[in-house]
């Protein structure tokens, strides 16, 4: 298996044990069920703009409500449901769910974004592509407004990650590498990839002023990530030190607590709504 990361294996084990225990049902089978029910749905996180404190666009994070009203986070269900080749029929009812909430915001708004979460098997497999342009076609939005985001498994295979980082771009949408720094990819391999975004994880994120091995690493991401021209969003920023550590290293965009943490689209355009109220009296005044 190529899964690098102990920890997945562990956590894909322990979900599956605890689901199990409490549903008589094997866990491929529930999740077939959840498919069927549409039970899954998004919530969403604001990405601000450092510099502007303003914010750039929104991550797109899939949440499994089941019968019984509990609700179970994507790291329980996403390994396994990428085990049992269920994902790609995940991922098109998480990019139905993306069309529907967020489709009207996007057409008035062509600057704004959304990232979408895809795993290797999606990433790799031609439904992609064809799956995000025919529902481009059926809403207001562009292409550019949409950030598909890959890990660093996704990117393995040079080749294929190339291609399909290329055929994505020139159809307009744009690319991020998640997660970075927790795999194996070097950063001149990222340059021969045509990447837009770069997602520091926020294992970097939390080590920042800590004076821990890790906390220079975050140094040298932000360096080489700026020499390759690639655009940069810093994951789970808890802390103002933080947020201001990163802004004065270069580091336009961040998600975290710190800003907001996923909720439901209906909130996120209410506080989107208060925001451009505040702006317009910001403005009268
Ligand atoms: P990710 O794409 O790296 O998403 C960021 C995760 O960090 C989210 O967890 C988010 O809630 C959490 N986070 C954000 N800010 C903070 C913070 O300040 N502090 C802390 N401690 N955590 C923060 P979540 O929603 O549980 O998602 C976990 C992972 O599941 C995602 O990591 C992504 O890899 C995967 N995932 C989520 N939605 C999808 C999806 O639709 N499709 C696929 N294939 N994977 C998904
Ligand atoms: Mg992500
Ligand atoms: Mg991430
Ligand atoms: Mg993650």
């Amino acid at each position: 298996r190529l899964v690098p990361v102990g920890l997945l294996a562990g956590v894909t084990l322990a979900g599956a044990i605890l689901l199990l225990a409490r549903q008589q049902m094997a866990l491929p089978a529930a999740l077939k069920t959840a498919l069927r029910r549409k039970e899954f749905f998004l919530e969403y996180q604001p990405v601000v703009d450092l510099r502007s404190g303003r914010w750039m666009g929104l991550e797109a994070l899939v949440r499994w409500r089941r019968q019984t009203g509990e609700v179970v986070m994507p790291d329980l269900f996403i390994p396994l449901a990428e085990e049992n080749d269920l994902i790609v029929r995940i991922t098109r009812q998480v990019l139905d769910a993306v069309c529907r909430d967020t489709g009207s915001y996007l057409a008035a708004h062509p600057e704004f974004h959304v990232g979408i979460n895809v795993s290797p098997a999606d990433f790799h497999s031609r439904e992609l592509l064809a799956g995000l342009q025919q529902r481009m076609a059926t809403i207001q939005a562009r292409p550019a407004n949409l950030i598909l985001e890959v890990t660093e498994r996704g990117l393995l295979d040079p080749r294929v990650a190339r291609e399909t980082t290329r055929a994505l771009r020139r159809h307009g949408f744009a690319v991020a590498i998640d997660d970075f720094g927790t795999g194996y990819s070097s950063l001149s391999y990222l340059e021969s990839l045509e990447l837009d975004y770069l997602k520091i994880d926020r294992s970097f994120i939390e080590a920042i002023g800590t004076g821990a091995p890790t906390s220079q690493v975050v140094g040298h991401i932000i360096g080489m990530a700026r020499d390759l021209g690639l655009r940069m969003m810093a994951e789970g920023v808890e802390s103002q030190a933080q947020a201001d550590f990163l802004c004065r290293h270069g580091v336009q965009f961040a998600q975290g607590w710190l800003f907001g943490q996923p909720m439901p689209f209906a909130e996120i355009l209410r506080r989107l709504a208060a925001a451009e109220d505040e702006e317009a009296v910001a403005r009268a005044g």
